[in-house]
């Protein structure tokens, strides 16, 4: 938006770019979603992530972020998720391979490749049967992650303040200034005033709370609220390693994904199965920041499930973070009832690669607004520069109906 021109100020109660849901991020850039729009969303952002400085404009003298290769290997399920998602890759051009049982073996030996489906509590006295059959999977070559999510996040803080945007941290947005229904600014902790025509709420998942501010929630017919998460890294089998060309596993069929990273080490996060309760927040600025046993013990008893050589560490190393859900796990990118006022939120754990597009499609809806165009009726289309395609930012609009999704992390 800096770059278009306009006059940017970007107000953060945290200490700095990125130090909210973002720093938390496992920052996997993958193509697996439900819905066209996100998998061309997804698919054209990682574009912008391979040509960085490209899309930055700049290079920041603390460091760059990188993309780190890996593809990305897809157990299917009993309920079929890859084939609804294998015609959505045909239709943009995503390459893929179908990998049999003896396929992923022979790739990935590390990996067991029993199906347990569905996944379940350790407690479960079926948790530890035997497999009920073996694993195909889908092997996305182009998928990957970003090294460092809050660099990343700096990075783009460092292009913005390059074209002009001024940032504000510390100071907390704590009413919203309407004049005959239309925004004028915002109110901070201090008690000082920002006039702006134009305010974009991202507040992560403090956004259902911001929006609330403005009256803005009144007409969504999309719900958002924080889900609390919990991550772990631990030391991978030898044979599983960044080094030796291990993969991303989306392990639907245990529950969770892991993917490598420098050092030997994996990181393990959960894909929300059914016997898994749902940790919802009501404030987002009181939730037990540290992860649990319970948790720990669950993760890394499904990951030796997956990887037989895996020695469960002693102790959870991880982190303990928060999620902005949307009822159907699709994120919002939109204006809203009260003239002035849009939101870039409900990111439901799976937006920080789209961080690229995300500013693109806020400047195209802002400007269509101001334009006199009316979103909710003739949704703005945003032309991708990869493919050429229309991404329907309809598809994202806060009064959808809802998506038909996995209605998990994986949208
Ligand atoms: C554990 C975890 C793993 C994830 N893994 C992935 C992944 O692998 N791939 C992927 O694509 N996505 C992933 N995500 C999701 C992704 O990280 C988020 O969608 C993205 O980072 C959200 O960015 P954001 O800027 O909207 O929110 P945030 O980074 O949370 O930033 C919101 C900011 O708003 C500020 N704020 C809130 N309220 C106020 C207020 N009233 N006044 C002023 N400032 C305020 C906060 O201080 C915060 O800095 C993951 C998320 C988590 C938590």
């Amino acid at each position: 938006m800096a770059r278009s021109g306009r006059s940017v100020i970007c107000v953060d109660k945290g200490s700095g770019p990125g130090a909210g849901s973002t720093s938390a991020s496992s920052a996997i850039i993958r193509f697996s979603y439900s819905t066209i729009d996100s998998v061309l969303t997804a698919w054209e952002s990682a574009a912008h992530w391979h040509a960085w400085h490209d899309h930055l404009g700049v290079d920041d003298p603390d460091g760059m972020a990188r993309f780190i290769p890996t593809g990305m290997l897809i157990f299917d399920t009993p309920n079929g998720a890859l084939h609804r998602l294998t015609p959505l890759w045909d239709d943009v051009g995503i390459a893929y391979e179908h990998l049999d049982a003896q396929q992923i073996a022979d790739r990935f030996p590390a990996l067991d490749v029993g199906s347990y489906f569905p996944p379940k509590a350790v407690d479960d006295p079926a948790f530890g049967n035997d497999a009920v059959g073996e694993l195909t999977a889908l092997f996305d070559p182009s998928s990957g992650y970003i090294d460092d999510p809050l660099l990343a996040a700096r990075n783009i803080a460092y292009a913005a303040r390059h074209n002009g945007a001024e940032f504000v941290f510390h100071r907390e947005v704590v009413a919203v200034d309407l004049d005959g229904g239309r925004v004028r600014g915002v109110r901070l902790d201090d008690g000082s005033v920002i006039a702006a025509p134009v305010v974009v709420n991202a507040a992560g998942p403090h956004s259902a709370g911001v929006n609330r501010l403005a009256g803005a929630e009144r007409d969504m017919t999309i719900g958002n609220r924080p889900l609390r998460q919990e991550v772990f890294a631990v030391p991978g089998p030898a044979s599983l390693t960044l080094e030796r060309g291990a993969p991303i596993v989306a392990d639907l069929d245990l529950g969770q994904y892991f993917r490598p990273q420098v050092g030997g080490t994996l990181l393990v996060g959960g894909t929300e199965p059914e016997c898994d309760p749902l940790e919802w927040i009501e404030d987002p600025d009181h939730f037990d920041e540290h992860p649990t046993v319970e948790k720990f013990e669950t993760t890394m008893h499904r990951l030796a499930r997956r990887l037989p050589e895996f020695g469960v560490p002693v102790r959870p190393v991880g982190l303990a973070a928060l999620y902005d859900v949307a009822d159907d796990w699709v994120p919002i990118y939109d204006a809203s009832c009260v003239p002035g006022w849009f939101m870039a939120c409900a990111t439901s754990g799976n937006q920080f690669k789209n961080a690229p597009l995300a500013g693109k499609f806020m400047l195209a809806l802002i400007e269509a607004a101001e334009q006199g165009r009316d979103h909710d009726r003739r949704p703005v289309q945003f032309r991708g520069s990869r493919t050429g395609r229309t991404i329907d930012l309809g598809a994202f609009s806060r009064r959808r109906t809802p998506a038909v999704t996995s209605g998990t992390v994986m949208g």
